[in-house]
């Protein structure tokens, strides 16, 4: 890995002061060796010492480097795929554990932030805002089906009632969920961190996995050191290029890019978002949006292939904002940064096992601040030997990309590029 620091996001500039920690120099001996300080591995790390493993983190970069760090904040429950979809995927069974979980991310951060007193400048309240009548009426019936689920929570707003809660004109309606909400997601990590540590277990930074020796006792290689476990969990997600070369083949990492506004000030941030909710619209390609604890507005959109240096970022996302919201004309762009996340072709998190020790859980492909504190809580519970909800997740099936490694990337372009038609003629 090139580029070890972070980007320069607002989340770097506004982050919480933190100790420096070691690069790993020796060879140590732990229970669980996890690979990547992002949200799976934090979440894995602190389920597992809750339940008394002992736990080693080794960190390419810095905790919270990678897509954990950079986010857009929204804590957004469910999958990426509906679960009428994952039902006729993997039959009523699987889906009505996969539906009970749904939910289950967005409590268990709740639970992390009060049990560990994280200041992540947490709020409540997360808006699904419909761009057009189809798009009504497919919140509509998400919610009559999480309902099954027992996810009785949701709150369909009309035109009129969406006007109170977001003050954009674009929306003909959506859905409230005050189980979703919103966080500062690199404060949130550098608090999950510090919990691990007030447990007993140990992260280095800088220290990179680079060979994993399989086996009965597998042995994870850094640079200067080596982890000997019972168990290694590969958590690296986007970032974690070819060390498990199986699960690179079945999927993608992409970019997507977030700007952050100058502080907007309480009257025009509060014309914006009245109650501090967060947004996202229902495209595939879709925009979301949110207000920082200082009053900026912090909006990503759409998926970019390729674009990378702050100014090419801010010239593709600014125009998105603008269209939601034109008053913010004049106001200037103080942050912009990219970030990776993962994408397998169904959507859905790609999670198992190799052999008997070696578990991993990566490739949500959105909604992952949430889904990814649950894979945690499911990793723990495999790793001690109920693995019924872990198997739930490990029996989605998964499908290499059309074209390879080396065609993936144009292939997947072409899939946004259709999605993105379809998005704005509302087909
Ligand atoms: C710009 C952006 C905006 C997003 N917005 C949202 C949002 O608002 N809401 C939402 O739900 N989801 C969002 N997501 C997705 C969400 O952030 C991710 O799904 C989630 O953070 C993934 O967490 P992770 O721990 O699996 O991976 P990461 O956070 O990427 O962590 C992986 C870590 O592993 C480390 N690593 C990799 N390889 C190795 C190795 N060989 N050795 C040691 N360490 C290694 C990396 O350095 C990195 O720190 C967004 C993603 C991006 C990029």
């Amino acid at each position: 890995m090139a580029n070890t620091q972070y980007p320069e996001s607002y989340y770097a500039a506004s982050a919480n002061a933190v100790p420096p920690r070691p690069v790993l120099q020796d060879d140590v001996e732990t229970d669980v060796c996890v690979i990547g300080a992002g949200y799976t591995g934090l979440s894995s790390a602190l389920f597992l010492l809750e339940n008394g493993f002992r736990v080693t983190v080794l960190e390419a970069a810095k905790v919270g480097f990678g897509a954990s760090g950079r986010n857009g904040g929204q804590i957004v429950n469910s999958y990426s795929r509906d679960i009428d979809v994952i039902e006729r995927t993997v039959g009523p069974k699987q889906a009505q554990l996969l539906g009970e979980m749904a939910f289950e991310g967005g409590r268990i951060i709740r639970e992390r932030v009060a049990r560990y007193n994280i200041q992540c400048d947490l709020k409540d309240g997360g808006v699904f805002a419909a761009l057009s009548a189809k798009q009504m009426d497919h919140l509509e019936s998400q919610k009559r089906l999480w309902e099954r689920f027992g996810h009785t929570q949701l709150e369909l707003m009309d035109q009129r009632r969406i006007r109170e809660v977001v003050g954009c004109d674009q929306y003909v309606g959506g859905m409230l969920d005050m189980s979703g909400g919103h966080i500062h997601p690199l404060n949130l990590a550098l608090g999950e961190a510090a919990a691990v540590e007030s447990l007993g277990g140990t992260i280095y930074e800088q220290s990179p996995a680079v060979r994993i020796e399989r086996g009965a006792s597998p042995v994870v290689h850094t640079p200067q050191g080596k982890v000997r476990a019972r168990f290694i969990i590969v958590a690296g997600n986007a970032y974690l290029g070819n060390l498990v070369p199986e699960l690179a083949a079945k999927s993608m990492p992409c970019g997507t890019q977030v700007i952050t506004t100058e502080p907007l000030g309480d009257e025009l941030a509060n014309a914006l978002l009245p109650q501090d909710y967060c947004v996202e619209d229902c495209n595939y390609l879709l925009d979301y949006y949110r207000l920082t604890a200082d009053k900026r507005l912090i909006f990503g959109g759409g998926v970019v292939y390729g674009a990378r240096d702050p100014a090419n970022i801010e010239a593709i996302i600014r125009p998105k904002m603008l269209k939601a919201f034109p008053q913010l004309k004049d106001v200037k762009i103080d942050y912009a940064w990219t970030g990776n996340f993962l994408l397998t072709l169904s959507r859905l998190p790609q999670v198992g096992r190799l052999g008997d020790n070696i578990y991993y859980s990566q490739g949500c492909s959105g909604h992952g601040v949430t889904y990814t504190h649950l894979a945690g809580k499911v990793l723990a519970e495999a790793l001690r030997g109920q693995a019924e909800r872990f198997d739930a997740f490990a029996d989605l099936p998964h499908y290499p990309f059309p074209g390879g490694q080396l065609l993936r990337t144009p292939f997947a372009a072409l899939g946004a590029w259709y999605y993105g038609l379809r998005d704005k003629y509302g087909l």
